[in-house]
């Protein structure tokens, strides 16, 4: 496992050649992972304004009018599908501000993916939660990084914890399964309550799934000594309870999974930076306003918009997914194993 730097990249990339590029078969890239994911961010907007993800003011949302509509996102979704593309999550920002996205939903579940996932920090959540499982969602994860209230609204800034642990106990009853719930640990932040919230998902019979904090953040908040690596996070878990590793980091799954020994619950550490799983990435992004990713971490991406609005043919849509897919970089957006800040934040990529 190698601890990864995150530097300025000067020097340009080495040019990829397509000329080796398969133009039928499975989407391939030029490392052999074949691809079947897609995370679609549905917006930038968000109603919280986390410390380790954005700013507190002054972030610029897109223009509206940038914004894919429904149905060009399920086209996109259509042509990735095609092409074996058969899980989704839709993200953000916060994907609940985006009015009536149980209809994408449908139009997903129409298009046949056989597993339709939604990433969200549950504020929202209560008032659609059955509309949601009705239009197709089957699992959902929410972000919790606080049980204490104070410290939750430091952290996230608006909200309030009860409507998250509300949110919580909505997805239970409502029937999503599994329901999972993220926390990204800082160190000197809130790494003290590791036990506690995963004590917390012990109680609840929801998967805790605990997150190194990336230099994702809009605000430039990120700083190595924030990071508590996955390696940290486990040995804290491991003062007060046994379990054994059932699972490595692969395909829409980032996270390492582990078993308690005594109860019949999983937790998972997601150790992108120190534990990168980048040789068996899977998954393919599209931004609010149209912007294809092949990682989170790319410095460049397609602009698949106009294409969308343009009536696109199906074979110039599967040459673009194709070529998006073949260009993609061994691990964070680079060949050579060094780290450079994305050229998006989180909020605007889509976790
Ligand atoms: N708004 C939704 C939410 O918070 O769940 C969905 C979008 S959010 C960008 C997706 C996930 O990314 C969340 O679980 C959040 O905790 C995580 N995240 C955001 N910024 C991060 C960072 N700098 N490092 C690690 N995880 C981060
Ligand atoms: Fe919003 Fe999610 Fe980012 Fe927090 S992590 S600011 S809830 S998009
Ligand atoms: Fe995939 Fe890029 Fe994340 Fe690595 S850094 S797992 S290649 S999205």
């Amino acid at each position: 496992m190698t601890q990864l730097n995150v530097v300025e990249i000067k020097k340009k990339p080495n040019p990829i050649l397509f000329d080796a590029m398969p133009i039928s078969g499975p989407l391939v890239d030029r490392f052999g992972r074949v691809h079947s994911d897609l995370r679609l961010s549905v917006t930038d907007r968000c109603n919280l304004r986390c410390i380790y993800c954005m700013p507190e003011e002054g972030l610029e949302c897109l223009p509206r009018e940038n914004i894919l509509r429904f149905e060009e996102i399920a086209t996109l979704a259509q042509a990735c599908f095609d092409l074996g593309i058969d899980t989704v999550r839709l993200t953000g920002g916060e994907p609940l501000v985006r009015k009536g996205i149980e209809n994408l939903i449908k139009l997903l579940d129409e298009i046949g993916f056989k597993d339709i996932a939604l990433t969200t920090n549950g504020i929202l959540l209560p008032k659609v939660a059955n509309l949601l499982k009705e239009a197709g969602l089957k699992r959902i994860n929410l972000s919790l990084d606080s049980l204490i209230e104070e410290r939750f609204s430091s952290i996230r800034r608006r909200g309030e914890l009860k409507l998250v642990l509300n949110a919580i106990e909505t997805s239970l009853q409502v029937g999503f399964n599994p329901v999972k719930v993220n926390c990204v640990v800082m160190s000197g932040v809130n790494d003290d309550e590791i036990l506690d919230i995963l004590e917390f998902g012990r109680k609840k019979g929801v998967i805790i799934r605990f997150i190194e904090f990336m230099p994702v953040d809009a605000s430039g908040l990120f700083k190595p000594a924030l990071q508590l690596s996955a390696e940290g996070i486990l040995n804290r878990i491991s003062e007060r309870y046994d379990f054994v590793k059932v699972g490595d980091a692969k395909d829409a799954e980032p996270a390492e999974r582990f078993r308690f020994l005594d109860v019949d619950l999983e937790f998972g550490v997601i150790g992108s930076m120190s534990r990168s799983f980048c040789s068996t990435c899977n998954r393919l992004r599209l931004t609010a306003d149209g912007a294809f990713r092949n990682c989170l971490f790319a410095t460049d991406e397609v602009t698949v918009r106009e294409m969308l609005r343009n009536g696109a043919s199906q074979k110039d849509l599967e040459m673009m997914i194709r070529r998006t897919v073949w260009g993609k970089r061994r691990d964070h957006g680079s060949d050579d194993g060094n780290v450079e800040r994305p050229n998006r934040s989180m909020s605007m990529v889509g976790g």
